[in-house]
């Protein structure tokens, strides 16, 4: 099976890109951040602080998560409910980022991750795949863009969809979510020895996608 782990932080155009390459490539797409969300919205519906491990490892024995693939996109059930388009949500993204940090969480979700890879081939992105879920992928990236840009574009993002948003508050998020994700103890997000950097700062979307293109399929061989 081929295998691309994507990894990156927040706001750097992975979900996106990755859906759009998959379907050109005719992988199947796995989204692995919206497993963490789901579970981070768990415990927000439970009224329990996402922060607090043992509350939500007390939660994951009634937590039935369903991936199911309709048409190349993922699609995240959470106790027959599809959760795709709550977990979007902002306060959502940091619940999974706080669920994130705990080991119990990560390993109820790394066997699935794994199963989805050996079954067929896949483009995966998150923060941990090139490192710890898929150490052996085909090929890895880590796609990154500074924090004032995805900023920006994530605000762009966001009024688009008519929410109120202020960039300052944007950055302060992003940049909270970075250091969550890159400071914790387990799985920290880092760049594999063996990732290709793909960084988008200074280009836009279309250059971005074709620039991440051109790198994957220049590894694929
Ligand atoms: O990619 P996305 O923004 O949906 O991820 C939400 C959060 O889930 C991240 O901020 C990160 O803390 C966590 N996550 C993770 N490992 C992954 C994917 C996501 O810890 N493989």
């Amino acid at each position: 099976m081929i295998s691309v782990a994507i990894d990156g932080p927040s706001g750097a155009g992975k979900s996106s890109m990755a859906k759009r390459l998959a379907q050109e490539l005719g992988y199947t797409y796995v989204d692995t951040g919206a497993m963490y969300r789901t579970i981070g919205l768990f415990a927000l519906q439970n009224g329990k602080d996402p922060a607090d491990a043992a509350a939500v490892a007390a939660l994951l024995p009634a937590l039935k998560l369903d991936i199911k693939l309709e048409g190349g996109a993922q699609h995240i059930w959470l106790n027959g409910t599809d959760v795709s388009e709550a977990i979007r949500a902002e306060q959502v993204g940091m619940a999974a980022s706080a669920v994130g940090a705990q080991p119990a969480v990560r390993a109820f979700l790394l066997d699935t991750q794994r199963q989805l890879a050996a079954r067929q081939n896949v483009l995966m992105d998150g923060r941990d795949i090139g490192t710890v879920v898929l150490p052996d992928a085909t090929v890895k990236i880590y796609l990154t863009a500074s924090a004032p840009a995805r900023a920006t574009r994530r605000l762009k993002e966001l009024q688009g969809k008519g929410v109120q948003a202020d960039y300052a508050t944007v950055l302060a998020d992003i940049e909270q979510r970075d250091y969550q994700d890159t400071h914790r103890a387990i799985a920290p997000l880092k760049q594999a020895a063996d990732a290709q950097v793909v960084d988008t700062s200074d280009i836009g979307i279309e250059d971005s996608y074709a620039l991440l293109k051109k790198t994957i399929l220049s590894r694929l061989g």
